[in-house]
C-alpha cells in the first residue's frame, strides 16, 4: 500500500486516518493542534511537524480542513504545499469548500503535472469512525480509480459527480437539505413533547412515517433518544454549528451565482447564525433544539 499524508486530525479527519491505518496504510500525520496526532502516532502513524513534512515519500496527500481558506493557504501560492510534491502525487481534499477553490486547487495541480480531487464527504462522525462516508468526487475518473481503493477504506458510497468542483456543488446541495432538515425535526420534537409526547415514541413514529429522515433516525436532537450522538453528549464532537453555517454559506453564494432560490435556506442560516451568537458556535449543530425551545 502506499504512504499517505493525512493532514487535518479534527473530528472527521482523525476516524478517517484511523480507518486508512486499520486498512494497512502507512500514514504520515499533521494537525496544526499536534496533540491530535497523538492517538494517530499511538496507531502506528508517523507524527510529522508541518504538511511538508507530511508528504514527504507520499504518493497521496488528503486533506480534511475547516474551510475554503485553510485549504487555498495549505495548497495554492508560490510556497503553498502543491509546489513540495513529487509529479504524479493525488490530492484528495475532502473538505467542505466552495466549488471554485476545489477548481482552483485542480487547475494548480494540473499545472505542476500532479492530480486533485475534491472528496467530500457526508455521513458525519459516526460515519468517519464505522468507515461508512459517502464520497462525492470531483475530477478526473483515472484519478478517482487510484483513489478508490483509499475511499473503500474510510467510506461505503463513492460518486463521481463530475469534474472539478462537482463533489463539492454535490455536497453543497446535501447540507442545504441537512440544515432545513435538522431544524424541521427540532421544531416537530419540540411540539409533540410540549403537547404530552414522549421525545422517543415521536421519533420512533416520525422514523417510520413521511417524516422520516437523517436527522430524526440516524442523529436524533433530542438529549437521550440515540446513544453515541451528539444530543446525548452535551452536543459535544460531531458537526459543529460554526460549519453548518459555512456550508449554508457556500449553498446561499452558490444559488446566487446560478440564479437559484434558496429561500428557507436563508432562513435556516439565520438561525444557525443567532445561534452561533448566543455562544454555540462549536456545539454539534443539531443543538439548534436550544434555539428553537428558546424562542
Ligand atoms: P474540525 O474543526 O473538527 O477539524 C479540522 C481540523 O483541521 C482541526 O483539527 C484543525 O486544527 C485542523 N487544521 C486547520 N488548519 C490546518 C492546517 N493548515 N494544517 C493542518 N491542520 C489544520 O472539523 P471537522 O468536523 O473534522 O470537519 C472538517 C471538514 O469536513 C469541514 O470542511 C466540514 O465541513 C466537513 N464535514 C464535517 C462533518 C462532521 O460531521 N463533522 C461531516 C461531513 C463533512
Amino acid at each position: 500500500m502506499h504512504t499517505v499524508a493525512f493532514i487535518g486530525l479534527g473530528n472527521m479527519g482523525a476516524p478517517m486516518a484511523a480507518n486508512l491505518i486499520d486498512g494497512g496504510t502507512t500514514l504520515r500525520v499533521f494537525d496544526v493542534v499536534s496533540e491530535l496526532a497523538k492517538p494517530l502516532q499511538n496507531k502506528g502513524a508517523t507524527a510529522c511537524t508541518s504538511a511538508a513534512q507530511a508528504c514527504e515519500g507520499a504518493h497521496v496527500v488528503i486533506s480534511m480542513l475547516p474551510a475554503s481558506e485553510h485549504v487555498a493557504a495549505l495548497y495554492l501560492g508560490k510556497d503553498g504545499l502543491l509546489t513540495k510534491l513529487d509529479p504524479d502525487t493525488l490530492v484528495i481534499d475532502c473538505s467542505t469548500i466552495a466549488p471554485a477553490t476545489s477548481r482552483q486547487v485542480a487547475q494548480a495541480a494540473s499545472t505542476l503535472n500532479l492530480s486533485a480531487l475534491d472528496a467530500p464527504v457526508s455521513g458525519g462522525t459516526n460515519g468517519a469512525k464505522h468507515g461508512t462516508l459517502t464520497f462525492m468526487v470531483g475530477g478526473a475518473a483515472d484519478a478517482l480509480e487510484r483513489a478508490r481503493p483509499l475511499f473503500g477504506l474510510m467510506g461505503s458510497n463513492v460518486y463521481h459527480a463530475g469534474p472539478a468542483g462537482a463533489g463539492q456543488a454535490a455536497k453543497i446541495a446535501n447540507n442545504l437539505v441537512l440544515g432545513i432538515q435538522m431544524i424541521a425535526t427540532a421544531e416537530a420534537l419540540n411540539l409533540g413533547v410540549a403537547n404530552g409526547l414522549d421525545p422517543v415514541v415521536l421519533s420512533d413514529i416520525l422514523a417510520r412515517s413521511s417524516g422520516r429522515n437523517w436527522a430524526v433516525d440516524t442523529y436524533n436532537p433530542w438529549p437521550g433518544v440515540m446513544d453515541n450522538v451528539p444530543a446525548s453528549n452535551q452536543y459535544r464532537g460531531g458537526f459543529a454549528v460554526d460549519l453548518m453555517l459555512k456550508d449554508l454559506g457556500l449553498a446561499i453564494e452558490s444559488a446566487e451565482q446560478q440564479h437559484c432560490q434558496t429561500t428557507l435556506g436563508a432562513l435556516a442560516r439565520e438561525l444557525y447564525a443567532q445561534h452561533s451568537a448566543d455562544g454555540h458556535g462549536t456545539l454539534d449543530f443539531s443543538s439548534i433544539l436550544k434555539l428553537v425551545q428558546k424562542t
